[in-house]
Protein backbone atom coordinates (compact mmCIF):
# COMPACT_ATOMS: atom_id res chain seq x y z
CA UNK A 1 0.00 0.00 0.00
CA UNK A 2 2.13 2.64 -1.32
CA UNK A 3 -0.09 5.71 -0.52
CA UNK A 4 -2.71 3.73 2.18
CA UNK A 5 -5.32 6.03 1.09
CA UNK A 6 -8.85 5.05 1.50
CA UNK A 7 -10.25 3.66 -1.52
CA UNK A 8 -13.52 5.22 -3.18
CA UNK A 9 -16.14 4.34 -1.20
CA UNK A 10 -18.04 1.71 -3.03
CA UNK A 11 -14.85 -0.19 -3.12
CA UNK A 12 -13.87 0.45 0.43
CA UNK A 13 -17.42 -1.00 1.23
CA UNK A 14 -17.09 -4.18 -0.95
CA UNK A 15 -13.60 -4.95 0.02
CA UNK A 16 -14.25 -4.32 3.93
CA UNK A 17 -17.67 -4.77 5.18
CA UNK A 18 -19.46 -6.56 2.29
CA UNK A 19 -16.94 -9.98 3.57
CA UNK A 20 -18.59 -9.12 7.39
CA UNK A 21 -22.20 -9.14 5.92
CA UNK A 22 -23.09 -12.86 6.46
CA UNK A 23 -26.36 -12.84 7.63
CA UNK A 24 -28.35 -13.50 4.15
CA UNK A 25 -31.24 -10.69 5.45
CA UNK A 26 -27.88 -8.44 4.32
CA UNK A 27 -28.00 -9.41 0.86
CA UNK A 28 -23.99 -9.01 1.20
CA UNK A 29 -24.29 -5.22 1.44
CA UNK A 30 -25.86 -5.58 -2.08
CA UNK A 31 -29.09 -3.90 -1.57
CA UNK A 32 -29.92 -0.47 0.38
CA UNK A 33 -31.31 -2.22 3.16
CA UNK A 34 -31.08 -5.30 5.56
CA UNK A 35 -34.35 -7.79 6.33
CA UNK A 36 -34.21 -9.64 9.42
CA UNK A 37 -36.96 -10.87 11.99
CA UNK A 38 -37.24 -12.44 15.45
CA UNK A 39 -37.60 -15.64 16.36
CA UNK A 40 -41.15 -16.36 16.86
CA UNK A 41 -42.23 -14.73 19.99
CA UNK A 42 -39.44 -12.57 20.96
CA UNK A 43 -38.33 -8.96 20.03
CA UNK A 44 -35.40 -6.92 18.65
CA UNK A 45 -33.30 -5.03 21.65
CA UNK A 46 -31.67 -2.18 19.90
CA UNK A 47 -28.50 -0.34 21.40
CA UNK A 48 -26.19 2.13 20.05
CA UNK A 49 -22.74 3.64 20.47
CA UNK A 50 -20.55 6.29 19.43
CA UNK A 51 -16.87 6.81 19.79
CA UNK A 52 -14.84 9.56 18.40
CA UNK A 53 -11.16 9.37 17.62
CA UNK A 54 -9.16 11.71 20.40
CA UNK A 55 -12.01 11.05 23.18
CA UNK A 56 -13.14 7.71 23.14
CA UNK A 57 -9.83 6.40 21.82
CA UNK A 58 -6.55 7.72 20.15
CA UNK A 59 -5.08 7.44 16.33
CA UNK A 60 -2.67 5.08 17.51
CA UNK A 61 -4.31 2.47 19.49
CA UNK A 62 -4.52 -0.49 17.48
CA UNK A 63 -7.42 -0.43 15.26
CA UNK A 64 -8.34 -3.78 15.81
CA UNK A 65 -9.14 -3.25 19.45
CA UNK A 66 -11.11 -0.39 18.69
CA UNK A 67 -13.16 -2.38 16.83
CA UNK A 68 -13.53 -5.16 19.34
CA UNK A 69 -14.44 -2.89 21.93
CA UNK A 70 -17.15 -0.92 19.96
CA UNK A 71 -18.38 -3.90 19.22
CA UNK A 72 -18.17 -5.29 23.34
CA UNK A 73 -19.88 -1.86 24.58
CA UNK A 74 -22.59 -2.33 22.93
CA UNK A 75 -23.18 -5.92 23.28
CA UNK A 76 -22.48 -5.36 27.08
CA UNK A 77 -26.17 -3.22 27.15
CA UNK A 78 -27.64 -6.58 24.90
CA UNK A 79 -25.97 -8.55 27.82
CA UNK A 80 -27.70 -7.41 30.34
CA UNK A 81 -31.13 -7.73 28.98
CA UNK A 82 -30.57 -10.84 28.54
CA UNK A 83 -30.94 -10.44 24.74
CA UNK A 84 -29.27 -13.06 22.62
CA UNK A 85 -27.07 -11.12 20.08
CA UNK A 86 -27.77 -10.95 16.10
CA UNK A 87 -25.88 -8.43 14.41
CA UNK A 88 -25.21 -4.58 13.95
CA UNK A 89 -25.44 -1.91 11.71
CA UNK A 90 -22.12 0.54 11.51
CA UNK A 91 -21.54 4.13 10.35
CA UNK A 92 -18.50 5.08 9.96
CA UNK A 93 -17.69 8.73 9.55
CA UNK A 94 -13.66 8.83 8.26
CA UNK A 95 -10.99 11.69 9.14
CA UNK A 96 -9.49 12.72 5.98
CA UNK A 97 -6.36 11.43 7.19
CA UNK A 98 -7.69 7.29 7.20
CA UNK A 99 -5.52 5.03 6.22
CA UNK A 100 -6.58 2.09 4.58
CA UNK A 101 -4.39 -0.35 6.45
CA UNK A 102 -5.80 1.13 9.92
CA UNK A 103 -9.33 0.24 8.14
CA UNK A 104 -8.20 -3.22 7.01
CA UNK A 105 -7.18 -3.87 10.76
CA UNK A 106 -10.39 -2.34 11.81
CA UNK A 107 -12.59 -4.49 9.90
CA UNK A 108 -10.34 -7.56 10.85
CA UNK A 109 -11.19 -6.44 14.58
CA UNK A 110 -14.64 -6.96 13.64
CA UNK A 111 -14.49 -10.31 11.67
CA UNK A 112 -12.89 -11.86 15.15
CA UNK A 113 -15.32 -10.50 17.35
CA UNK A 114 -18.62 -11.32 14.68
CA UNK A 115 -17.19 -15.18 15.12
CA UNK A 116 -16.55 -14.86 18.96
CA UNK A 117 -20.43 -13.81 19.70
CA UNK A 118 -21.85 -15.64 16.12
CA UNK A 119 -22.92 -12.23 15.01
CA UNK A 120 -23.33 -10.65 11.41
CA UNK A 121 -22.30 -7.01 9.68
CA UNK A 122 -26.41 -5.94 8.58
CA UNK A 123 -25.60 -2.62 7.22
CA UNK A 124 -24.57 1.21 7.31
CA UNK A 125 -23.41 3.94 6.20
CA UNK A 126 -19.34 5.45 5.10
CA UNK A 127 -18.85 9.30 4.81
CA UNK A 128 -15.77 11.56 5.05
CA UNK A 129 -15.53 13.88 7.75
CA UNK A 130 -13.87 17.05 8.30
CA UNK A 131 -13.57 16.31 12.09
CA UNK A 132 -12.30 13.22 13.72
CA UNK A 133 -12.65 9.81 13.04
CA UNK A 134 -16.12 8.97 14.40
CA UNK A 135 -17.64 5.27 14.49
CA UNK A 136 -21.54 4.04 15.40
CA UNK A 137 -22.17 0.37 15.64
CA UNK A 138 -26.36 -0.35 16.72
CA UNK A 139 -26.40 -3.90 17.74
CA UNK A 140 -29.33 -5.58 17.76
CA UNK A 141 -30.03 -8.51 19.74
CA UNK A 142 -33.17 -11.20 20.39
CA UNK A 143 -35.38 -11.69 23.81
CA UNK A 144 -38.42 -12.47 24.94
CA UNK A 145 -40.23 -8.82 25.73
CA UNK A 146 -41.79 -10.06 29.26
CA UNK A 147 -38.69 -11.49 30.62
CA UNK A 148 -36.11 -8.71 29.62
CA UNK A 149 -35.30 -7.45 33.14
CA UNK A 150 -35.70 -3.32 33.27
CA UNK A 151 -34.63 -1.32 34.98
CA UNK A 152 -37.39 0.29 36.83
CA UNK A 153 -38.34 -3.52 38.37
CA UNK A 154 -36.36 -3.40 41.42
CA UNK A 155 -38.51 -3.63 44.34
CA UNK A 156 -37.70 -3.66 48.48
CA UNK A 157 -36.33 -7.33 49.25
CA UNK A 158 -34.60 -8.04 46.39
CA UNK A 159 -30.31 -8.84 46.65
CA UNK A 160 -28.18 -7.22 44.82
CA UNK A 161 -25.90 -9.04 42.55
CA UNK A 162 -22.98 -8.11 40.94
CA UNK A 163 -20.81 -10.65 38.06
CA UNK A 164 -16.64 -10.91 38.03
CA UNK A 165 -14.80 -7.69 39.50
CA UNK A 166 -14.90 -4.36 40.12
CA UNK A 167 -12.39 -1.94 39.60
CA UNK A 168 -10.58 -3.37 37.49
CA UNK A 169 -10.88 -0.95 34.25
CA UNK A 170 -10.56 2.12 36.21
CA UNK A 171 -7.17 0.61 37.52
CA UNK A 172 -5.95 -0.49 34.56
CA UNK A 173 -6.64 2.90 32.97
CA UNK A 174 -3.95 3.70 35.69
CA UNK A 175 -1.29 1.43 34.76
CA UNK A 176 -1.83 2.22 31.40
CA UNK A 177 -0.92 6.35 32.08
CA UNK A 178 1.93 4.93 34.52
CA UNK A 179 0.40 6.21 37.89
CA UNK A 180 0.37 2.97 39.18
CA UNK A 181 3.27 1.85 40.07
CA UNK A 182 4.72 -1.31 42.52
CA UNK A 183 1.73 -4.19 40.98
CA UNK A 184 3.72 -7.49 39.93
CA UNK A 185 3.79 -7.33 35.70
CA UNK A 186 1.16 -10.06 36.05
CA UNK A 187 -1.42 -7.97 37.75
CA UNK A 188 -0.32 -4.58 36.04
CA UNK A 189 -0.83 -6.57 32.66
CA UNK A 190 -4.40 -8.41 33.96
CA UNK A 191 -5.55 -4.93 35.09
CA UNK A 192 -4.86 -2.96 31.71
CA UNK A 193 -5.78 -5.95 29.25
CA UNK A 194 -9.87 -5.47 31.75
CA UNK A 195 -9.69 -1.54 30.10
CA UNK A 196 -8.52 -2.45 26.87
CA UNK A 197 -11.15 -5.23 26.05
CA UNK A 198 -13.77 -5.84 28.03
CA UNK A 199 -15.70 -9.10 28.14
CA UNK A 200 -19.29 -8.39 27.90
CA UNK A 201 -21.16 -11.19 30.12
CA UNK A 202 -23.34 -12.44 26.89
CA UNK A 203 -23.69 -15.79 27.79
CA UNK A 204 -24.45 -15.02 32.04
CA UNK A 205 -27.16 -12.73 30.62
CA UNK A 206 -28.86 -15.26 28.76
CA UNK A 207 -28.37 -17.42 32.06
CA UNK A 208 -30.19 -14.95 34.14
CA UNK A 209 -33.26 -14.74 32.13
CA UNK A 210 -36.18 -15.75 34.92
CA UNK A 211 -33.80 -15.18 37.77
CA UNK A 212 -33.13 -11.48 37.10
CA UNK A 213 -36.03 -8.95 37.59
CA UNK A 214 -34.51 -5.48 37.07
CA UNK A 215 -30.73 -5.03 35.38
CA UNK A 216 -28.21 -2.86 33.59
CA UNK A 217 -24.33 -3.38 33.08
CA UNK A 218 -21.76 -1.48 35.07
CA UNK A 219 -20.00 1.28 32.63
CA UNK A 220 -20.44 4.41 34.25
CA UNK A 221 -19.34 2.96 37.91
CA UNK A 222 -21.12 1.13 40.97
CA UNK A 223 -22.90 3.86 42.54
CA UNK A 224 -24.07 5.48 39.28
CA UNK A 225 -25.03 2.66 37.24
CA UNK A 226 -27.01 1.08 40.90
CA UNK A 227 -28.44 4.85 41.10
CA UNK A 228 -30.10 4.47 38.04
CA UNK A 229 -32.11 1.68 38.94
CA UNK A 230 -32.69 3.02 42.54
CA UNK A 231 -33.69 6.02 40.36
CA UNK A 232 -35.89 4.03 37.92
CA UNK A 233 -37.37 1.68 40.57
CA UNK A 234 -38.36 4.52 43.38
CA UNK A 235 -36.10 2.23 45.86
CA UNK A 236 -32.78 2.59 47.87
CA UNK A 237 -29.87 0.40 47.06
CA UNK A 238 -28.04 -0.63 49.98
CA UNK A 239 -24.44 -2.51 49.11
CA UNK A 240 -21.73 -3.65 51.76
CA UNK A 241 -18.43 -2.07 50.85
CA UNK A 242 -17.03 -5.11 51.91
CA UNK A 243 -18.98 -7.42 49.63
CA UNK A 244 -17.21 -5.91 46.71
CA UNK A 245 -15.78 -8.49 44.51
CA UNK A 246 -12.10 -7.44 44.15
CA UNK A 247 -9.68 -8.97 41.81
CA UNK A 248 -6.44 -10.15 43.01
CA UNK A 249 -4.71 -7.08 41.19
CA UNK A 250 -7.10 -4.75 42.74
CA UNK A 251 -6.10 -6.05 46.35
CA UNK A 252 -2.97 -5.71 45.54
CA UNK A 253 -3.67 -1.81 44.17
CA UNK A 254 -5.54 -1.07 47.38
CA UNK A 255 -3.18 -2.60 49.37
CA UNK A 256 -0.46 -0.50 48.00
CA UNK A 257 -2.90 2.68 48.09
CA UNK A 258 -5.93 2.56 49.60
CA UNK A 259 -7.01 5.95 48.00
CA UNK A 260 -7.60 4.37 44.85
CA UNK A 261 -11.25 2.71 46.32
CA UNK A 262 -13.19 5.34 44.76
CA UNK A 263 -12.07 3.45 41.14
CA UNK A 264 -13.56 0.66 42.87
CA UNK A 265 -17.54 2.18 43.20
CA UNK A 266 -17.47 5.54 41.28
CA UNK A 267 -15.29 4.46 37.83
CA UNK A 268 -16.61 2.28 34.97
CA UNK A 269 -15.73 0.42 31.82
CA UNK A 270 -15.93 -3.03 33.60
CA UNK A 271 -19.05 -4.06 31.63
CA UNK A 272 -20.02 -6.62 34.56
CA UNK A 273 -23.86 -7.15 35.30
CA UNK A 274 -25.33 -5.35 38.10
CA UNK A 275 -28.80 -7.11 38.66
CA UNK A 276 -31.78 -7.78 41.25
CA UNK A 277 -33.82 -10.53 42.22
CA UNK A 278 -35.86 -11.85 44.81
CA UNK A 279 -34.36 -13.83 48.13
CA UNK A 280 -35.97 -16.87 46.56
CA UNK A 281 -33.99 -16.21 43.67
CA UNK A 282 -30.92 -17.59 45.33
CA UNK A 283 -30.45 -20.79 44.78
CA UNK A 284 -30.26 -20.42 41.10
CA UNK A 285 -27.26 -18.28 41.28
CA UNK A 286 -23.43 -19.49 41.61
CA UNK A 287 -20.63 -17.38 41.13
CA UNK A 288 -21.91 -14.07 41.14
CA UNK A 289 -21.25 -11.59 44.41
CA UNK A 290 -23.99 -10.46 46.22
CA UNK A 291 -23.25 -6.83 47.29
CA UNK A 292 -26.05 -5.25 48.70
CA UNK A 293 -30.06 -5.89 49.02
CA UNK A 294 -32.89 -3.00 47.81
CA UNK A 295 -34.93 -1.37 50.21
CA UNK A 296 -37.93 1.36 50.42
CA UNK A 297 -36.03 4.67 49.91
CA UNK A 298 -33.89 6.26 47.29
CA UNK A 299 -30.63 6.72 46.38
CA UNK A 300 -27.68 4.33 47.20
CA UNK A 301 -25.90 3.93 49.87
CA UNK A 302 -22.02 2.16 50.31
CA UNK A 303 -22.32 0.93 54.20
CA UNK A 304 -19.13 0.03 55.93
CA UNK A 305 -18.78 -3.19 58.37
CA UNK A 306 -20.79 -1.17 61.03
CA UNK A 307 -23.25 -0.21 58.51
CA UNK A 308 -22.08 2.98 58.39
CA UNK A 309 -22.37 5.07 55.10
CA UNK A 310 -19.64 5.76 53.44
CA UNK A 311 -18.76 8.70 51.39
CA UNK A 312 -18.41 8.60 47.56
CA UNK A 313 -17.58 10.89 45.06
CA UNK A 314 -18.86 9.84 42.27
CA UNK A 315 -16.71 12.20 39.06
CA UNK A 316 -17.78 10.18 36.63
CA UNK A 317 -17.00 11.22 32.88
CA UNK A 318 -18.65 14.03 31.45
CA UNK A 319 -19.27 15.10 28.14
CA UNK A 320 -20.93 17.81 28.51
P1 LIG B 1 -27.01 5.02 0.47
O1 LIG B 1 -26.38 5.63 -0.74
O2 LIG B 1 -28.45 4.77 0.39
O3 LIG B 1 -26.56 5.67 1.76
P2 LIG B 1 -24.90 3.22 0.52
O4 LIG B 1 -24.43 3.23 -0.87
O5 LIG B 1 -24.26 4.07 1.54
O6 LIG B 1 -26.42 3.52 0.52
O7 LIG B 1 -24.86 1.74 1.07
C1 LIG B 1 -24.94 0.62 0.23
C2 LIG B 1 -24.98 -0.63 1.08
O8 LIG B 1 -23.78 -0.71 1.83
C3 LIG B 1 -26.13 -0.65 2.07
O9 LIG B 1 -26.57 -1.98 2.22
C4 LIG B 1 -25.48 -0.19 3.36
O10 LIG B 1 -26.16 -0.72 4.47
C5 LIG B 1 -24.08 -0.76 3.21
N1 LIG B 1 -23.07 0.03 3.95
C6 LIG B 1 -22.61 1.27 3.67
N2 LIG B 1 -21.68 1.66 4.56
C7 LIG B 1 -21.54 0.62 5.43
C8 LIG B 1 -20.74 0.41 6.58
N3 LIG B 1 -19.90 1.33 7.08
N4 LIG B 1 -20.87 -0.78 7.22
C9 LIG B 1 -21.73 -1.69 6.77
N5 LIG B 1 -22.50 -1.56 5.70
C10 LIG B 1 -22.41 -0.41 5.03
MG1 LIG C 1 -24.57 6.21 2.09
Amino acid sequence: MAEDRLPDEFTLIRRYFAPLATHPGAAALGDDVALIAPAPGLVHVLKTDTIVEGVHYFADDPAALVARKLLRVNLSDLAAKGARPVGYLLAASFAREMRESWLAEFARGLAEDQRTYGISLLGGDTTATPGPTTLTVTAIGEADAARVPRRSAAKPGHDIYVSGTLGDAALGLRVIKGELRGLSNEDADFLAGRYRLPEPRVALGQALIGIAVSAIDVSDGLVADLGHISEESRVRAEVQRDALPLSRAARAALATDPGLWPDIVAAGDDYEILFTAPSAAAEGIAGITRIGRIVAGQGVAILDPAGKPVEVKTAGYRHF
